[in-house]
């Protein structure tokens, strides 16, 4: 029964902050230029060469630590992990190793399943490595080139407990920590381009049990969604194993995401045997406490902080709270809405309903969006003081994210204000029963749901324009015979 298992997630992450130049050198970290066009001698690692630590990469690593919730160490040291690989032209990576920058952190959000917490082992620096390039070349099928532009590029890795218990949960978390190393502006979140990877690790155990089954390392995930799948297959594959009466290996496998299957990489006898030791071209780093707290307080927003104001300052149900959060940008167009239209949970609506359906049908995000918060607010205050009604404002606000147009102008120019004018409406709802005889001859008869067919008609005439209250109280009294 597969019931009876219970997953076991724990995930390594690596995110590299956002410095404009390279960890111990001052090449630069910029995307997609030439093929070693932002090497020297340091990050090629040459006899020699010296590193020198990049302090802005440092605060950022600290401002993402304290996001966490870790302590920040006043001491952290760094150390040589030596392996050799093509793309690692010193033979070892500078990274953190036995006195890492941070530990001890928790992460809590919402989730489908109520409150999740994940505690985060620790956070440490390290250097990125260079790129292996095995395609794309004429002679590819003999040849790997090699691309140095990254090694050098300054990384944290994010090292959680294993408390995430499924699939979807380790997706969500892998988003949620997303948001958070974005809106602190330490990453920009861009997992195609490389700058946010995750390896996840993935055991079973009987449910109920309370120690750990062995783990499987599952590497480089580079989306949400190929995390949910990889350790979906893993759960099903380590589970049917166990049921077959074998066991699982220890072992490091790759999530193949054409076939749908993980597939081993290496097994534990391979494990690297890294032979750590401390960097003797680079001291301790020593931090003023003073500093780790200046950066702790500067920290802007955090989304689940964030998530808590919307509902408290805007009366948000927790629900649009949590969708309205899930970036920076979302958050902010909603704010700029919510405060210039006096109506936080139009807003919300509009937002996620006919605005996040446009983006769905164009198949952009929020930051590509050009009608401005400030326009949609004005639809919303036309709405709010009664100028338009019911049908006409979706199609003016289309009208609106076409053209550019403010809603005002569109109502105005298009004649599209709501009539509540009642003799108007009188007229209207007078000719809607002259032409509908049986209609109304049904609806003296007692059969009350003719009235809805009734308004209907009448709010065709009118364009969708017709106060709906006015047309049905109106369409009440002449049918009780009432002439008013
Ligand atoms: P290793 O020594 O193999 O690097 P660590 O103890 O450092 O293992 O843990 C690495 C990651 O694996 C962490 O995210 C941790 O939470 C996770 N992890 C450790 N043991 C397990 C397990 N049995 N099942 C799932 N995840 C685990
Ligand atoms: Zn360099
Ligand atoms: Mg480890």
């Amino acid at each position: 029964m597969r019931s009876s298992f219970e997953p076991v997630i724990g995930l390594e992450i690596h995110c590299q902050l956002l410095t404009a130049s390279k960890i111990f050198c001052g090449c630069s970290t910029a995307y997609g230029v030439p093929p070693n066009a932002s090497v020297c001698p340091v990050c090629l690692g040459l006899p020699g060469a010296l590193p020198v630590l990049n302090r802005k990469a440092v605060e950022y690593a600290v401002r993402a630590a304290h996001a966490l919730g870790c302590t920040v160490q006043q001491t952290s040291t760094f150390a040589r992990k030596n392996y050799f690989y093509a793309d690692l032209p010193k033979g070892y990576q500078i990274s953190q190793y036995d006195r890492p920058l941070a530990t001890g952190g928790t992460v809590t959000f919402q989730g489908e399943g109520g409150t999740t917490r994940v505690g985060i082992t620790r956070v440490h620096m390290e250097e990125d490595a260079g790129k292996s390039l095995h395609e794309g070349f004429a002679d590819s099928d003999r040849r790997t080139y090699l691309d140095f532009n990254r090694s050098g590029v300054p990384l944290i890795e994010i090292v959680t407990d294993p408390d995430l218990r499924s699939a979807a949960g380790a997706a969500d978390f892998f988003a949620r920590l997303r948001a958070i190393l974005v809106a602190i502006g330490v990453n920009d979140g861009n997992m195609e381009e490389g700058s946010l990877r995750c390896d996840a690790n993935v055991s079973i155990r009987p449910a109920g049990s309370t120690s750990l089954g062995v783990k499987v390392e599952l590497k480089n995930l580079n989306s949400f969604r190929h995390v949910q799948r990889a350790v979906e297959f893993e759960i099903a594959r380590q589970t049917e194993l166990v049921l077959a009466g074998s066991q699982v290996e220890h072992e490091t496998r790759l999530w193949d995401p054409s076939t749908g299957r993980t597939v081993s990489m290496r097994g534990k006898e391979d494990a690297h045997d890294y032979r750590y030791f401390p960097e003797p071209d680079l001291p301790p780093l020593v931090l003023d406490p003073e500093w780790i707290d200046t950066v702790r307080k500067e920290l802007p927003e955090l989304p689940d902080a964030r998530r808590q104001r919307f509902v408290k300052q805007y009366g948000l149900p927790e629900y649009d709270a949590t969708v309205l959060t899930a970036s920076r940008e979302l958050g902010d167009y909603f704010e700029a809405v919510a405060l210039a239209s006096g109506n936080p949970k139009a807003s919300s609506n509009w937002v996620m309903g006919a605005l996040a359906a446009r983006m769905n049908e164009l198949g952009i995000g929020i930051g590509d969006v050009t009608l401005t918060p400030e326009a949609l607010a004005g639809l919303i205050r036309l709405i709010d003081a009664g100028t338009i009604s019911g049908p006409v404002t979706k199609a003016v606000f289309e009208k609106m994210y076409d053209t550019g147009r403010p809603a005002q102008q569109i109502v105005e120019e298009e004649g599209l204000s709501r009539i509540d004018d009642a003799p108007a409406i009188a007229a209207a709802v007078q000719a809607v029963l002259d032409a509908n005889p049986a209609a109304v001859a049904q609806y003296r008869a007692g059969k009350g749901q003719t009235l809805g067919f009734l308004v209907g008609q009448v709010m065709k005439a009118t364009k969708g324009k017709a106060n709906p209250a006015l047309v049905n109280e109106t369409l009440r009294r002449l049918l009780s015979g009432d002439a008013g």
